[in-house]
């Protein structure tokens, strides 16, 4: 896959590069399940990119959106609304500040903000808070959403190919998806889908950002036709990804090797008596966020980690003093996995002495 970031220049006003656009747009909702309600827009730029964008074509003027805030990314989608001038109403889930952020989201909890807030014109809520490695109940929150012409957008970055439910049983109306996380092409490429809803909605919406107006892109890639320089390389690596995504078997191969991968190295975590964050129900199939042993310290341990070949994430905000996570994302190969438990073992004694 990563040959196709040594391909050789492609001007992106001739009509090969409208054929690499047209076959994206066409294969990610279909290898994503759901080609028939889904259209595709590319935006080149990170994740963050998508969300804006997404945000901003998500609300009509002069109404508000309503987000889930369990973590780093719900919160950066709120954050995201105020910047570009929108009211923003929050959920959170009761508790202390760990517990807001290792708890799904209840879906009475929107149901009661929606009663006291009528203008909400959009609900948001991230599937899989990367921040902790949990999952919120997003095919309930969007079947609640769908009361009156409410649109949901999900941010599903960290989840997309890799996580349960897949988008076919999430009635979602613009979804952030980005081209490296699961579905294992290169950072620089993000994608929305959006539903006739979502992509009505994207026409309605202001111009609230001029590079970042989703219309923009919508508009001129329904005429094969990109607004601004894409980064071309990175869609061909995505091409290529998607294709080895189907070759092992599609979304549903993927979602269970993640899985299998998840079950073998927690059962090492928890030889090593290792306490996870979240709750086994709530949990991803790609992120777990840990309880530093007692007398460790995060720097000491990645440094041990790293010396044994093994890149692990600190926590994020509040949750950097006491928890750090290590993530089974893209390609890994079953050895590593099935090493992870000792190298960790031998970490936390090295960081101790
Ligand atoms: C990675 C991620 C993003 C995007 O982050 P960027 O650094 O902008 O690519 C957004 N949402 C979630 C849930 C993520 O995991």
């Amino acid at each position: 896959m990563k040959d196709a970031l040594l391909r050789g220049d492609l001007c992106h006003r001739e009509p090969e590069f409208a054929d690499l656009l047209g076959r994206l747009r066409e294969r990610l909702p279909a290898v994503l399940g759901v080609a028939a309600t889904h259209e595709a827009v590319l935006i080149t730029g990170s994740g963050t990119a998508v969300m804006e964008a997404a945000v901003i074509g998500a609300v009509r003027a002069g109404r508000s959106m309503l987000v889930v805030n369990n973590g780093v990314y719900g919160d950066r989608l709120a954050r995201i609304g105020r910047a570009n001038g929108i009211t923003v109403h929050e959920v959170r889930p009761d508790g202390d500040p760990i517990t807001r952020w290792s708890t799904p989201i209840d879906p009475q909890a929107i149901q009661d903000a929606l009663a006291a807030h009528p203008d909400v014109d959009a609900v948001a809520c991230v599937q899989h808070e990367t921040t902790t490695g949990m999952i919120n109940p997003v095919a309930e929150i969007g079947r609640i959403t769908h009361d009156g012409d409410r649109v949901f957008l999900t941010d599903a970055i960290s989840s997309t190919a890799n996580e349960d439910p897949p988008l076919s049983r999430v009635a979602a109306d613009i979804v952030c998806g980005t081209s490296n996380k699961g579905l294992h092409g290169q950072p620089g490429l993000g994608f929305l889908l959006c539903s006739a809803r979502g992509a009505e909605r994207i026409e309605q919406a202001p111009t609230r950002s001029f590079y970042l107006h989703p219309w923009s892109y919508l508009s001129a890639q329904r005429n094969g036709d990109v607004p601004f320089t894409p980064a071309v390389q990175v869609m061909y690596a995505l091409d290529e990804a998607l294709s080895e995504l189907t070759d092992h078997g599609g979304v549903d191969a993927r979602v269970r090797l993640y899985r299998d991968r998840a079950d073998l190295v927690r059962s090492g975590f928890e030889r090593l008596g290792l306490r996870i964050l979240v709750q086994p129900a709530w949990r991803s199939n790609s992120v777990t966020m840990l309880r530093l042993p007692a007398g460790v310290t995060y720097g000491r341990l990645h440094d041990e980690l790293k010396r044994r070949g093994y890149v692990s994430y600190g926590g994020q905000s509040h949750l950097s003093r006491d928890y750090f996570r290590l993530c089974t994302m893209g390609e890994i190969a079953w050895h590593r996995l099935a090493g992870l438990a000792c190298a960790l073992d031998e970490s936390i004694i090295a960081a101790r002495a």
